[in-house]
């Protein structure tokens, strides 16, 4: 669990803050060679020696053993999902198998399931009294679980119930262990003409008018082959999870991780997804909320401007606004924050964590 006093020292942070990188045809750069009549005179065969030709045959076998190595060099270098890890723990079940990818859950992270077995329909997940759906994918069906920001640091009870395509039910049971994250306090100061936005009534109504958009959980993964990236690339300056002491008087919780980023600059979709909301609220000022499928959505606040409206589909990379200090800001910066099964969740750690692809 990173702390907020480690973020540079976070392996893999480095690697996950790089802008996707797009394949640029170089041949498309170059114009086509058109030689002139005389060259032509001279590149003609009666003018060249027995020894250039013989040259020139070496040279073009030289070029022949090289093209395959070229080629694998290229294929070595373009991007590829990582493959899926192996399993931590596996509960066997009566003609299945649910196999765990996470140990002790820290509050605020994403565990990671997977069912494999014959002739399934559907399959859930039960934790804390929370049902999770298992999604099929090619390899198997997936379910996030998650632990969330104020879940009791204690063991818990895990079940998983099978439903078979002949109607019969089976289940197994496991065991998640919850973490404390040690979540510190933090004063935050909201200026004087904003502060009327620390009440906990603005709070309340903020999480219910959100919550219409991030409790439908569509089925279909949405977010592609390649992994959540970060929406911009700088400095983070305030972590997920802590107590925010506001204006000396209320408290609330940071749902999200804020990184530096003047007015004006670019934000791109964490991952490829669909716009569900791009609007005004009260805290998170303009608001942009993608839906990634699987019960998956980032949103991005405070924006300056709005590129793109509800009802768009975008790629991972795509300028969706530009960041901004609209809502309860004290000053520009991007915040950005990671919704999972209706909870907000560790961005970091799941922009971090192995998911399936498409
Ligand atoms: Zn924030």
């Amino acid at each position: 669990m990173i702390r907020p006093s480690d973020y540079s020292l976070r392996p893999g942070l480095g690697y996950n803050t790089k802008r996707p990188i797009r394949a640029v045809n170089a041949l498309t750069m170059i114009r086509p060679y058109s030689p002139s009549d005389a060259m032509l005179k001279r590149m003609s065969h009666r003018a060249l020696n027995p020894m250039l030709k013989r040259a020139l045959f070496i040279l073009f076998c030289l070029c022949l053993m090289l093209a395959p190595a070229l080629a694998q060099e290229e294929a070595v270098t373009s991007p590829a999902a990582p493959t899926r890890p192996p399993a931590t723990l596996t509960l066997q079940g009566d003609g299945f198998q649910v196999e765990q990818y996470f140990g002790p859950l820290v509050q605020g992270q994403v565990g990671l399931l997977r069912l494999v077995g014959d002739d399934i329909s559907e399959a859930h997940a039960l934790l804390r009294s929370r049902e999770y759906t298992f999604y099929p994918a090619s390899d198997g069906w997936y379910a996030l679980i998650v632990a969330d920001i104020d879940a009791q640091a204690r063991a818990y009870t895990l079940s998983v119930i099978v439903q078979h395509a002949d109607g019969q039910a089976a289940t197994v049971e496991g065991q998640v262990t919850i973490e404390s994250a040690g979540y510190i306090r933090q004063s935050f100061t909201v200026p004087a003409d904003r502060a009327f936005l620390t009440e906990p009534e603005v709070e309340r109504y903020e999480f219910a008018r959100l919550g219409v958009y991030t409790d439908p959980q569509t089925p279909q993964m949405l977010w592609g082959e390649n992994r959540f990236t970060l929406p911009i690339d700088s400095e983070i300056n305030s972590a997920f999870g802590l107590y925010r002491i506001l204006n000396q008087n209320s408290i609330t919780r940071h749902t999200g991780w804020d990184q530096r980023a003047p007015v004006g600059t670019p934000v791109t979709a964490m991952a490829d997804g669909v716009v569900v909301f791009a609007d005004q609220l009260d805290i998170r000022g303009n608001y942009v909320l993608i839906d990634h499928g699987w019960g998956v959505y980032t949103g991005y606040a405070h924006f300056s401007q709005f590129n793109v409206e509800a009802g768009m589909s975008v790629q991972q990379g795509t300028i969706i606004g530009l960041s901004g200090n609209t809502g309860r800001s004290n000053g520009p910066h991007l915040h950005w924050e990671v919704i999972v099964q209706g909870e907000w969740i560790d961005g970091l750690e799941f922009v971090n964590m192995w998911l399936p692809s498409s």
